[in-house]
């Protein structure tokens, strides 16, 4: 049985005074969940997240990290810094990531390494534009983005991280994928792995994101290789999310 998760990504917003409202709130309403729920903080907020949400259920990952350990690269993070104030995963290859900041899937790879020599469990984003769906080749990508990771990291590395199926044209859209359109890319996902390794697919936990709300959460996480959701819109939303991460277990 895999642990369902729900995976809050803050993107861009908070302060510190909503921060520790709404964290509050989470913490309170997750108590009883079984999902395991990890949130995704701008870099700047991630010590104190993490340092307000210690000894709680909720654990907090970093949106983004360098592909480099240490030195002259201005303006990143390193992956041992986020473990230093306290994430224990990390988001890869978001969809905004590869489009605004030109995130190629060698890129994403090197990340995805860089997070696990650093000892946090990465989050691996995958997932196709409108215009690739629409064109057929919706597996084609999945395939080529996992391949990337696959290829500098080994099938192996999958033990130690979760994966994200988040179609581009859903995110923060409004338009979710429906239940069996996820479904159909998730079973490929896990079939993806289970050609490697019967054992690692039955174990990687995939995750769906894209405009998940309270009122279609149970509904996509009752897909049977539906593994919980990554959230983002939503998971500013207290009571929203605290819905989303019970819908999940
Ligand atoms: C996301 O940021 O990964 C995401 C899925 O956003 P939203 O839930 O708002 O579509």
């Amino acid at each position: 049985m895999r642990r369902p998760i729900v995976a809050g990504n803050w993107k861009m917003h908070g302060s510190r005074e909503e921060n520790a409202q709404l964290l509050s709130a989470l913490i309170a309403g997750v108590g009883a969940c079984a999902a395991e729920v990890i949130v995704f903080p701008p870099a700047v907020y991630l010590a104190e997240v993490a340092a307000l949400a210690q000894g709680s259920a909720v654990r907090v990952g970093g949106q983004n990290l360098c592909t480099e350990s240490i030195g002259a690269y201005t303006g990143e993070v390193s992956g041992a810094m986020l473990v230093d104030v306290g994430a224990s995963h990390v988001l890869v290859g978001h969809s905004e990531r590869r489009a605004l900041y030109g995130e190629s899937d060698s890129v994403v790879a090197r990340k995805f390494v860089a997070a696990q020599a650093a000892g946090l469990v990465p989050v691996l984003c995958v997932g196709e534009t409108l215009e690739e769906r629409e064109s057929g080749v919706t597996e084609a990508v999945v395939s080529r983005q996992l391949d990337a990771v696959v290829s500098l990291a080994g099938t192996a590395a999958f033990l130690k991280a979760i994966v994200a199926y988040e179609p581009v044209w859903a995110i923060g859209t409004g338009r979710t994928a429906s239940p069996n359109q996820a479904q159909a890319v998730h079973a490929f996902i896990r079939g993806y792995f289970s050609a490697k390794d019967v054992m690692l697919a039955d174990h990687v936990r995939v995750l769906y994101g894209g405009s998940v709300k309270a009122s279609n959460a149970a509904e996509l996480f009752g897909m049977a290789d539906v593994d919980g959701g990554l959230v983002g819109g939503a998971s500013l939303k207290a009571e929203e999310f605290v819905r989303i991460c019970v819908a999940a277990g």
